[in-house]
């Protein structure tokens, strides 16, 4: 069965803006309360919990040699090869001073760099950036971790792809967007399909397990014809994931995306006549739909995790790790370890005095209460589910369901008599047309939107 059904009017009805849940709370929530003493006091706590959670690295490399226009990343543009050097002897001693926090029968089982454009630096610094991870955390010495890294294929050498395969990657993301000359133009990003289809092929050769090519849609010039063109040049590429992410331009926030020319931007209906179009192709063409902007093959890992309900979603996006500390490393790096979530200074200059001084440099974060992880966990399952059954979080969180969320269900009300979704005493199953919604549905359940804090920070939600 079909698992995902495009309703355009139900769509269109429902726009609004909202967070995507990479976290929650969602990061605008986080403050300076919250700071590096009380991340190492949290960091410790967790070796004793009493089966510790095996380990996630983040690394944030931010330096990207041109600007594309809708970018909405942390970075740094330069051509400049030398400060990446600077950068990286700094992001060494941080991982020294946080590998010293984390057991080292703590292994990590997921890692990743991403960016920026983590191919900026050269190889030999790839492989001591490995190297100094090995020596301060507990690598796996088998295949059988998600070691990740984003690739942008304009930034890739010959041999880039073998290097990164000895270091131990298995699995990469590759950022294309779209294929159109025109639309490549008005972004600035111009990158040939020989470009991308080198990357993937090389990747295929040196063993990835998992390949997985980022799409926008929503991007000046584009049109159901032109993205129908792309999608036709990324089947051909056959990766084992697809995400298509919705442009949000939001040039108030992101100084960048100034320089797109509004009027060069898709309507809000032939935004949607692009997405319908693309939901449908790709699963005609044999992908599973996983959720929020994901589609993958059948055999694909992430497909086999929402079958069996063991799908989780993190600041990477979806996961098939549920239970790890997510250490993050770099500027803005943002890190969750027990039951906290800490962001990592913005700045070159705060990033170098900090680490320097011996300090985990943190800028702010949050202590999640009981009510926070409760609704984190009912906000996760329904992304990665789709399904709730109460009584699995009663008894987690010692509730009445139906009592605590009570205002929560007669909102629910209206979204089932719209079929997003159906309710009864037990559960909470959302429809195949509630599922790209699934952004609004969760909403319901987070008591920090409609704070000051949250106004014109997040996109819309389709
Ligand atoms: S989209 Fe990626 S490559 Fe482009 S500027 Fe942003 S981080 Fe750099």
């Amino acid at each position: 069965m079909n698992s995902v059904l495009f309703d355009k009017d139900l769509i269109a009805r429902y726009e609004q803006s909202g967070p995507r849940y990479t976290s929650y709370p969602t990061a605008v929530h986080f403050h300076d309360g919250f700071n590096a003493d009380h991340y190492v006091n949290m960091a410790r706590r967790t070796n004793e919990d009493l089966i510790p959670s095996s380990l996630s690295l983040y690394f944030h490399l931010p330096f990207c040699s041109q600007v594309c226009f809708y970018c909405a990343c942390n970075k740094i543009i330069t051509r400049n090869r030398l400060h990446a050097a600077t950068y990286l002897a700094i992001l060494h001693r941080e991982i020294a001073l946080q590998g010293r926090l984390f057991d080292r029968d703590r292994v990590v089982d997921q890692l990743h760099w991403g960016g920026g454009t983590p191919t900026f630096i050269n190889h030999s610094q790839m492989r001591e950036l490995m190297a100094v991870t090995r020596d301060n955390f507990t690598l796996r010495k088998d295949d059988h971790g998600d070691y990740s890294i984003e690739i942008d294929p304009r930034e890739v050498e010959e041999d880039t792809i073998a290097v990164l395969r000895e270091i131990g990657f298995n699995r990469m993301s590759v950022g294309v967007q779209d294929f159109n000359p025109d639309v490549q133009k008005a972004v600035n990003r111009i990158q040939t399909m020989n470009q991308t289809s080198k990357v993937i092929h090389a990747a295929r050769r040196e063993g990835f397990h998992s390949i997985n090519v980022d799409l926008i849609y929503g991007l000046p010039k584009q049109t159901v014809e032109s993205f129908h063109d792309t999608l036709n040049l990324i089947i051909e590429l056959n990766p084992d994931r697809i995400a298509v992410y919705n442009y949000a331009h939001l040039p108030q926030l992101f100084k960048t995306q100034r320089q797109i020319n509004e009027k060069d931007l898709p309507d809000a209906d032939e935004r949607l006549d692009i997405l319908q179009h693309a939901v449908d192709y790709l699963i005609q063409q044999g992908y599973v739909y996983i959720g929020m902007d994901h589609f993958a093959k059948p055999d694909d890992e992430l497909s086999a995790a929402q079958q069996n309900g063991s799908l989780h979603r993190n600041f990477q996006g979806y996961s098939t790790h549920a239970d790890c500390d997510i250490v993050g490393m770099g500027i803005t790096a943002i890190s969750r370890i027990g039951q906290c979530y800490a962001q990592n200074v913005r700045s070159l200059d705060e990033y170098e005095d900090n680490v320097n001084h011996g300090r985990i440099p943190i800028l702010r974060g949050i202590k999640l209460d009981d009510d926070d992880r409760l609704r984190r966990e009912v906000i996760i399952r329904l992304i990665c589910n789709f399904h709730i059954e109460y009584s699995d979080i009663e008894e987690t969180y010692g509730i009445d369901f139906e009592d605590y969320f009570y205002d929560e269900l007669i909102l629910l009300n209206k979204m089932e008599k719209d079929g997003l979704l159906s309710l009864n005493t037990e559960s909470i199953t959302v429809s195949p047309k509630g599922r790209l919604l699934i952004r609004n549905i969760c909403m319901v359940f987070d008591k920090y939107l409609h704070s000051n804090q949250s106004s014109g920070t997040f996109s819309k939600v389709i």
